[in-house]
């Protein structure tokens, strides 16, 4: 029977993902516990403020700018001045020299990851994700009408499985999503595994006789920790696409501004901007917030204060190991990905519950036996929550 909404919508639209779920609950928790006795470590919100510099550059531009002009609509791939001044700061920082016209701003790195896919692919065309994955992945590629290959998680460092990659590498492979760092596992893709990857890419874009994009999908490029180096990708494969959002860095993930960067080392670079472009008119998602694209622009070489993500990770990862869990150092992001204690991880976090710590199964990653822990939380939350973490430990490891 034929039905008055597409299904498939439908589904996507009644479903609540694993991770609302869990933040519900906490809300409903909190109102019977209170709130600093509920240990949520759910969402990915990012818990520093934005810099100062980032409400100096709202109001100097409410009170500077013509109003007309600054609420009005942009050119559909952001304001030629905004995305100026954003690839000034990707060439001081990188040592490049893009133009402006490389830069598609749209609303944080959901949009600029579906404007890549539809703008790429064709329908059955093949996308290859690594395990453990941002979930929406999945959603963007099958709405770009493409198919999500996975490749399961290399659970050792949380590098690539390359003979699972080789395996499932085919002539409809039309692009590669990498995330480093990474959400769920906070792990950095090394400078060899990138090299490594971008050396059988190439190798297979000349066997098939089309490229394979990389599409870099980056919103936690700042969050990184001690000495670890996060590889610039366009610098090791020519063929990258940059999804790139402030969410994370500046904290301002409701705002939604971030871009594609379609570097013009890219094959037919004007032909790939233009299909993106086309993209982003086909969802409907041109123009980029206004006001945030000069705000962005003018904070684009700043960042939070992002230093508190690295005290907290050191604390939990050196508590949690104490206790006997299994945890892969992250080298960025606000997340850890412990292995559960628990052979099924969906039971684990439920179980997790009754010490009123919400935490996410690996199953939604694309990873069972793990689950994550987003530590974007104030340090003395996590110091209290320590004692749970030991009871779930203690009663699991018995
Ligand atoms: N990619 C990853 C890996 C993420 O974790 C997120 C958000 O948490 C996004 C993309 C989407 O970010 P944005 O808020 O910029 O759309």
């Amino acid at each position: 029977m034929s039905s008055n909404v597409n299904e498939q919508m439908l589904t996507l639209g009644t479903q609540r993902s694993v991770i609302r779920e869990l933040f519900e609950y906490g809300k409903k928790r909190a109102a019977v516990i209170g709130e600093e006795n509920v240990f949520d470590f759910s969402i990915g919100n990012p818990s520093v403020p934005s810099p100062d510099s980032v409400n100096a550059a709202v109001a100097k531009l409410l009170s500077t700018m013509d109003p007309i002009l600054l609420h009005g609509y942009t050119s559909a791939q952001g304001d030629a001045e905004a995305r100026k001044r954003i690839a000034d700061s990707l060439n001081r920082r990188f040592h490049k020299n893009y133009s402006k016209d490389t830069l598609y701003l749209t609303a944080g790195a959901a949009a600029a990851l579906c404007c890549c896919l539809n703008g790429l692919c064709n329908p059955s065309d093949e996308v290859i994700i690594f395990a453990p994955y941002f979930p929406e992945y999945i959603v963007f590629t099958k709405g770009a009408q493409a198919k999500p290959v996975i490749i399961p998680a290399d659970t050792q460092n949380f590098q690539i499985d390359f003979d699972a990659l080789k395996s499932a590498l085919n002539p409809m492979v039309k692009a590669v999503i990498l995330n480093s760092p990474n959400n769920p596992s906070g792990a950095v893709y090394s400078e060899s595994t990138v090299k490594r990857l971008a050396e059988l890419l190439d190798a297979k874009s000349k066997e098939y006789g089309h490229p394979i994009y990389l599409i870099s999908d980056e919103p936690y490029r700042e969050i990184v920790f001690s000495d670890t180096i996060v590889p610039f990708l366009p610098d090791h494969y020519r063929n990258t696409l940059i999804c790139y959002s402030w969410s994370k860095s500046l904290s301002l993930p409701g705002e939604r501004l971030g871009y594609v960067l379609v570097p013009d080392t890219v094959e037919d670079c004007d032909l790939v901007y233009a299909a993106i472009a086309g993209a982003g008119r086909s969802l409907g998602y041109v123009n980029a917030p206004s006001l945030f694209q000069r705000v962005c622009a003018a904070c684009a070489d700043e960042t939070s204060e992002l230093r508190v993500y690295e005290t907290n990770k050191n604390l939990l990862l050196k508590e949690l190991r104490r206790m006997g869990y299994h945890v892969v150092e992250p080298g960025g992001t606000f997340y850890m990905f412990p292995r559960a204690l628990m052979e099924d991880d969906v039971a684990f976090a439920e179980r997790a519950k009754a010490h009123d710590l919400l935490i996410v199964p690996g199953s939604g990653f694309g990873c069972p036996g793990h689950v994550r822990i987003s530590y974007c939380v104030p340090t003395e939350r996590i110091e209290k929550s320590l004692s749970a973490f030991e009871a779930l430990a203690k009663e699991c490891l018995a």
